[in-house]
């Protein structure tokens, strides 16, 4: 069976082909997760609405204490914008390891919100940057905290008829962060886990003040680790993570076994990538501010 397709050129003009159409029309971005699921039986629709050419979905806007990125932002933008290097380094981290080039071209980092799986890998970093969801409708636009938007394995808070406007991401100055993923290979595949932190030292760059830190594929939705947060402050930047922080970790978390890993396999996964994306962390931390791009 087919499907008609809609292609728009304004947000405008998506926001009412679906109002029309309702629950039987699908948005569609890159497509990279949409259609695949489309091809493999696994979702059904009557319409596609295309956002490929809406550009006001398309937009990177630096304010004084925040970047608004557009959802249509697609993932080669990302890695090409000098701004999101700069301010956020671990989403850059996140999204170079994602797909394959040709993916990389189309797909965004709305839909890979919006697809709202466990392993998606910009929600982790997403949530620990403390980012808001810009939602609308035609009679609606509203700004949704990201922590406590994912409901279940392929549920938000969104409602059938809304858009996915963009993200509202507090530049956090004086803040490090940073991204940790494992696959089972290098690239093109999906997280068996990820995991993303942000944190602060005191002025002498010796102790954690605070931190917030989101894993994705321990539990049904990205999670925020919150006790393993809160078990981090005042933790020593020299030291290794104590037993007690990354037990912490494993607490907010519901890993399972699947074809990809077993739970066991990724709780110690977890608990490796947490050493290793707090030091990285801390290290940036400790690093003045002008030299903190990613990759560095
Ligand atoms: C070869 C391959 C490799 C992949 N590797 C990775 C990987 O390493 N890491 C990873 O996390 N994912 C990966 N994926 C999954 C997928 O490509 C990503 O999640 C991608 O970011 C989805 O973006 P998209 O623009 O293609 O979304 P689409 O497929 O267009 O849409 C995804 C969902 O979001 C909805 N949607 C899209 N835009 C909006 C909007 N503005 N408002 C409301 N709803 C919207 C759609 O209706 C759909 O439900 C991979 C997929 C493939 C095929």
């Amino acid at each position: 069976m087919g499907y008609d397709y809609v292609r728009a050129e304004t947000v405008n003009q998506a926001l009412r082909a679906k109002a029309s159409m309702g629950q039987s029309a699908r948005f569609m971005a890159g497509g990279t997760d949409v259609m695949v699921l489309y091809r493999a039986g696994r979702l059904q629709f009557k319409s596609i609405i295309s956002l490929r050419r809406v550009a006001e979905l398309n937009q990177i806007k630096q304010y004084p204490d925040h970047i608004f990125l557009g959802a249509g932002v697609t993932l080669d933008q990302v890695l090409e914008s000098p701004l999101l290097k700069k301010e956020l380094p671990s989403l850059v981290e996140a999204v170079a390891t994602m797909g394959c080039t040709q993916m990389r071209n189309l797909a965004t980092v709305g839909g890979n919100v919006m697809s709202a799986v466990s392993s998606a890998d910009t929600i982790p970093v997403l949530l620990s940057l403390g980012a808001q969801v810009r939602l609308a409708s035609l009679d609606t636009d509203h700004l949704l905290d990201l922590d406590g938007f994912f409901t279940g394995p392929r549920a938000t808070k969104a409602k059938a008829e809304e858009l996915l406007m963009g993200f509202v991401i507090p530049i956090n100055q004086g803040k490090a962060v940073a991204f940790s993923k494992l696959g089972r290979r290098k690239s093109l595949d999906l997280a068996v886990v990820n995991l993303a932190v942000w944190l602060s030292l005191d002025e002498k760059g010796r102790t954690v003040e605070k931190a917030r830190i989101s894993a994705g594929a321990v539990g049904p939705t990205p999670l925020m680790l919150k006790q393993a947060a809160r078990a981090l402050r005042g933790h020593q930047a020299d030291k290794p993570l104590s037993g007690d922080i990354l037990e912490a970790a494993l607490a907010d978390t519901l890993p399972w076994d699947d074809i990809r890993a077993s739970a066991w396999y990724r709780r110690q996964v977890l608990k490796v990538l947490l050493q290793r994306t707090v030091l990285s962390a801390i290290k940036r931390a400790q690093t003045p501010p002008g030299a903190r791009e990613a990759g560095k």
